[in-house]
């Protein structure tokens, strides 16, 4: 099935990390029906309520269909090189790290690659970011701490074979619904426990066999407390730390006397101490077990230490590397991972090198025959748009992403891309951020571009087109590229097509591996445009050299200098903003099952809305008692930075002092907004994924 085709094209679903495959027809009437791909591995057929209604997506509702600058519809040719001027004069004058991309974990590996390497290789600065860094970025910090390398050992067979599946800070069932689908299956065949870890009783929780709805943020507790448990009734693989890990006698000594008892954890935590010894007794006796983790882990300020106090357990049991094991980060978006391999984070190189190694720095130049690549690394999301709020970037280029809305603090952002000198916007349709845009360019969306993505285990696939690009859109990949060779860098962006790009970064991943780093896909990179069009999903590794591996880790070896995985000492430690009496309720924020993001594409789809049509604040039956806020009230929200309104549901699920906000709306789609203006810029150090699990707020009726 080809590209364009009349018949049904294979695709992937372009909303979460699943990356479920997609079969799309159009009709002669332009019409678009989708149905699950049942070849392909992640869905076998099955697509979750948001999949399914992507066919009703593909209207030319709010599409961006000619350049414009100014407001003003204009020629490609004048919106390009006005474009590469203003970026080339901003350079010269001010320097590299004046200018700045801001992208997309909706973009597809192809597009990402290309932006990366214009910034970081031939502008000369790391002050690309990316949406991820909202999303992912703890996991990644805490993958490098432990194994050296952003590795995800995990696959999705993992959950169908183990007999334990903890999912902590994960609605798996509405953030990742075949994935969860794929567990439930599983267990009705074999008994697999399921423990879930979340302040709020969810549709995950509603289903499991011990929640335990801890207070928000004292993940790090909890988990120090089963890895001081582990320790001390001996379920230790004694001869897998020996052998393949550093650092474990000083993460048991932190974590026993950060969490020494059963009943210390549960104080600090808020939960029952049966419930805690019961969580303990299950893991230690529980060979295969896994435990996934997803945003609730990530956004924090402390994301990083959570991701680490989960892979230590792992490590100390030696439950990684084989069937039915392993801590497993499940990605929010569906090109997260795809964005993390080209380097698509401010902090990384291409093909998981990084600043922290001259090594890698010098072997990607020479690869790309970079004159001036960057050398340190670039701004994260929260600091890039304070830096152009107080004018250090001064032209900025946003991707596919829609921070007026997703950012924290967003009327801070906002603020800031009004005051940018020079502001273009790429995206598919009109949005909340699109419309401070001094040059605006119409992207091509899905089903009409092509490409691959990579899915949460390290899965590539295809997105395919299926029909025409409306209007005069153009794919993401090649309107970099025509700003780059407009700025002087022809010969490095000469590229014809997606596979011409995919074939470079795939030599990128093999060229000089001699730190042997696992994200090899080296194999690929001599595909043809017929091989590329006909590529059939495959995990990474695909080694130039060797096996390809569907198992990663299970030798016990890691690409550490010495070999070994580290075991990292990590402390509880509170919130960043602590609830107090001004703002004394805990704001959670999320997802709601059937929409997606900001709602560009979600909240056009009528089935979709229906639903919840309205954003809707979740609160705990004594804090609406103490407002006088009864369901259906409007409240107004308020933080330190901002405030919204939403409708009430009075909710059993929601711990005493806590609510739950979603995430998706805002005035583009209800009279009152989501979360992004609530939240606080409070990032985690090591990975500068801002704190939006956890927002001080007051709440009362409007
Ligand atoms: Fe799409 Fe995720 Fe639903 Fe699969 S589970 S159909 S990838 S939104």
């Amino acid at each position: 099935m080809q590209d364009g085709s009349a018949t049904e094209v294979q695709t992937t679903c372009p909303y979460c990390g699943v990356g479920c495959g997609v079969l799309a027809r159009t009709a002669a009437d332009g019409a678009v029906t989708v149905r699950g791909d049942p070849d392909h591995p992640a869905n076998l057929g099955k697509l979750c309520s948001k999949g399914a209604a992507l066919g009703e997506t593909t209207g030319l509702d709010g599409r961006l269909l000619a350049p414009q600058i100014g407001g003003r519809e204009t020629s490609w040719e004048e919106a390009l090189d006005l474009v590469a001027s203003r970026f080339t004069q901003t350079i010269a004058r001010y320097g590299p790290n004046a200018v700045a991309f801001y992208v997309s974990g909706q973009l597809l590996t192809e597009d990402y690659y290309v932006a990366n390497k214009l910034m970081k290789g031939f502008i000369g600065s790391g002050n690309i970011d990316t949406n991820s860094r909202l999303c992912m970025a703890s996991s990644v910090a805490g993958h490098r701490r432990a194994f050296g390398e952003d590795i995800v050992p995990g696959v999705y067979e993992d959950l169908e074979q183990a007999d334990l599946v903890v999912l902590t800070g994960s609605n798996l069932a509405w953030c990742h619904p075949i994935l969860h689908q794929r567990l439930l299956q599983a267990r009705a065949a074999r008994g697999t426990k399921i423990v879930v870890i979340d302040p709020r009783r969810t549709a995950t929780a509603d289903v499991c066999d011990l929640h335990l709805a801890i207070d928000p943020g004292t993940d790090v507790l909890l988990f120090n407390g089963l890895l001081a448990h582990l320790a001390r009734v001996g379920v230790v693989d004694q001869t897998y730390v020996s052998a393949s890990t550093s650092g474990f006698a000083e993460a048991v000594a932190s974590a026993s006397a950060d969490a020494p008892s059963p009943e210390v954890v549960a104080a600090g935590c808020g939960i029952a101490a049966e419930d805690v010894r019961a969580f303990y007794e299950m893991f230690a006796a529980t060979e295969r077990s896994v435990t996934v983790y997803s945003q609730g882990v990530n956004q924090s300020a402390h994301g990083t230490d959570k991701v680490n106090a989960i892979v230590n357990c792992h490590l100390a049991t030696g439950r990684i590397g084989r069937p039915g094991t392993g801590p497993f980060s499940v990605t929010g978006q569906p090109n997260a991972m795809g964005g993390r391999e080209v380097g698509g984070l401010a902090n990384q190189l291409a093909a998981h090198m990084g600043f922290d190694a001259p090594d890698d720095i010098d072997r990607v130049a020479r690869f790309w025959n970079a004159p001036s690549i960057a050398r340190q690394a670039g701004l994260k999301a929260v600091d890039l748009f304070e830096a152009v709020g107080d004018g250090r970037v001064k032209a900025l280029w946003i991707m596919g992403t829609n921070p007026a809305v997703s950012m924290p603090d967003a009327g801070r952002v906002r603020s800031a891309l009004k005051a940018c000198d020079f502001l273009v916007v790429s995206d598919v349709t009109q949005t909340d951020t699109t419309r401070h845009a001094d040059v605006l360019l119409p992207a091509a969306g899905w089903g009409e571009k092509r490409g691959t993505v990579t899915n949460s285990e390290r899965r590539l696939s295809r997105q395919r087109a299926f029909m025409p690009t409306a209007g005069d859109a153009r794919p993401d990949w090649r309107i970099v590229c025509d700003v780059a060779r407009r700025m002087g860098f022809g010969k490095a962006f000469d590229f014809d097509g997606p596979a011409a790009i995919f074939r470079e970064h795939a030599a990128l991943s093999a060229f000089e591996n001699v730190g042997g780093r696992l994200f090899d896909i080296g194999a690929l990179a001599d595909m043809t445009d017929t091989d590329y069009e006909r590529l059939v999903p495959r995990r990474w590794p695909q080694p130039t050299h060797g096996t390809p591996a569907g198992r990663l880790l299970a030798d016990g070896r890691f690409p550490t200098p010495d070999g070994r995985a580290r075991l990292v000492a990590v402390r509880q430690e509170g919130p960043a903003l602590a609830v107090g009496a001004t703002h004394p309720i805990a704001l959670n924020t999320g997802r709601a099952r059937d929409q997606w993001h900001t709602m560009t594409r979600t909240g056009r789809v009528p089935r979709l809305m229906s639903n919840a049509p309205e954003p809707v604040i979740e609160i705990a039956p004594v804090d609406a008692d103490r407002q006088g806020l009864a369901d259906g009230d409007l409240a107004h929200i308020s933080s330190r930075h901002g405030f919204a309104r939403a409708r009430v549901r009075v909710s059993t699920g929601q711990k005493p002092g806590s609510a739950f906000l979603p995430m998706h709306w805002s005035g583009q789609f209800a009279a009152h907004a989501g979360a992004g203006p609530l939240s606080s810029p409070l990032t985690d150090p090591f990975s500068g994924q801002p704190e939006l699990k956890h927002v001080p707020v007051r709440i009362h009726r409007e």
